[in-house]
């Protein structure tokens, strides 16, 4: 048995492999330049074919874009009608913000437990947390699967929430031969750039929904109008009147040219992601101290994150000395995420105590491989040899 780099030996590699990181190459560079050069850096043409471009490729009728997917949740959840003494669902296997951004409009966040098998809010959960200040639920499209949608639309019955789809992870995910985007009432992407594709930071929401694209434009900007037809009065042609309290949440054009540049290799990198993720799969499956990812039948994920869990009771080591071990061989592990009812700001507001027994096993457990579209299959090699090998030390 090989000696760990933990204990002295030699890593599987010499260089750190990072956990994910962008794509950039010089038509990126190219186009980025090129706004530069141009009368527009602010919000200009380039907007509005991103979100066109976005629009086209997940079916949607409407795209606002925003200066952060956090923003573009801000934004949501606002023109959805969430406020002081309202609720929203999510899970608390996310990135803070699909949450913080509930206490930006005065309402408080809760929690539903996860599926164990996809990590996915678990629609059964929500629905026995249900009250009737529930506005709004965010399924979270963990790792790039897409949440079951359709599950919480019949579940939550005619009455329902608003849904909002935490799609930051799954640009060109698959549910049902449907393009996420399409499918709930308002769908987020980010393209920070560990993402699909990248603006630098970015986001954007998508839905079908005329009255919520309106709202959204105005609210990503002041919540100021030029819209003849909607001003009060009309003093001429300088005339805009701030008809709501908006943010100034807009995105420059310098990132969108990057991101309709991006937007081009989608397939491309969603492609390398699929394969990367298939190696993985077929490399662990007969590792039995080691749970790897399901997908749900008739889902396609965007393989954002490949997440496997090292099974409690398995290793003579804990998962803390496990992902030491695997750092030590320069293998970028990472683990998303952190509960976000963890968090000691959520401690302070009313989460003390309360438990998700699923997100607590899994969280115990997980851990993040590197992936990402640049990887060579040598570096996918590497990741593959270091499980082995840490494994292979500390399996029971
Ligand atoms: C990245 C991310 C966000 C926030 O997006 P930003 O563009 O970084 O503001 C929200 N939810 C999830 C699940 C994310 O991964």
């Amino acid at each position: 048995m090989k000696k760990l780099a933990v204990h002295g030996g030699t890593p599987v590699r010499s260089s750190m492999l990072p956990y994910a990181t962008q794509s950039i190459d010089d038509s990126d560079v190219a186009i980025v330049s090129q706004v530069m050069r141009s009368s527009y850096l602010t919000q200009g043409p380039w907007v509005e074919k991103f979100e066109q471009a976005i629009c086209d490729r997940v079916g949607a009728n409407y795209a606002v874009a925003f200066s952060s997917g956090t923003a573009a949740l801000h934004g949501a959840y606002q023109v959805a009608g969430l406020g002081p003494g309202d609720k929203m669902i999510t899970s608390p296997i996310t990135f803070v913000a699909t949450s913080n951004a509930a206490f930006y409009t005065g309402a408080s966040p809760d929690f539903a437990d996860i599926d164990p098998n996809t990590y996915l809010l678990d629609p059964t959960c929500v629905k026995s947390g249900m009250s009737d200040n529930v506005k709004l639920i965010a399924p979270v499209d963990f790792t790039g699967q897409p949440a079951p949608i359709d599950q919480f639309k019949s579940i939550l019955g005619e009455e329902r929430p608003v849904i909002l789809q935490d799609a930051a992870h799954s640009l060109g995910a698959i549910d049902q031969g449907r393009p996420v985007g399409k499918i709930a009432d308002m769908t987020m992407f980010s393209f920070h750039p560990v993402k699909q594709v990248t603006t630098g930071e970015g986001g954007m929401i998508v839905t079908d929904n005329a009255d919520y694209a309106k709202a959204l434009v105005d609210f990503r900007s002041h919540g100021i109008t030029r819209d003849s037809k909607r001003l009060i009065e009309n003093h001429g042609p300088w005339y805009y009147e701030m008809q709501s309290l908006g943010y100034h949440y807009r995105m420059t054009d310098l990132q969108a040219a990057l991101g309709c540049n991006q937007l081009l290799r989608l397939d491309e990198f969603l492609f390398r992601r699929r394969m990367i993720a298939s190696t993985y799969q077929q490399a662990f499956a007969n590792l039995p101290g080691i749970q790897i990812p399901t997908i749900r039948e008739g889902a396609e994920s965007a393989w954002h994150l490949y997440v496997i869990q090292w099974r409690v009771g398995a290793f003579r080591v804990s998962r803390k000395e496990l992902f030491e071990a695997m750092r030590a061989e320069n293998i970028g592990v990472h683990v998303h995420y952190i509960p976000v009812h963890h968090q000691p700001y959520y401690q302070k507001n009313g989460f003390a105590g309360k438990t998700y027994e699923r997100a607590e096993s899994y969280y115990l457990q997980a851990m993040t491989l590197p992936l990402f579209p640049a990887m060579t299959d040598q570096d996918v090699t590497d990741v593959i040899d270091a499980i082995h090998k840490v494994y292979n030390m500390h399996v029971i």
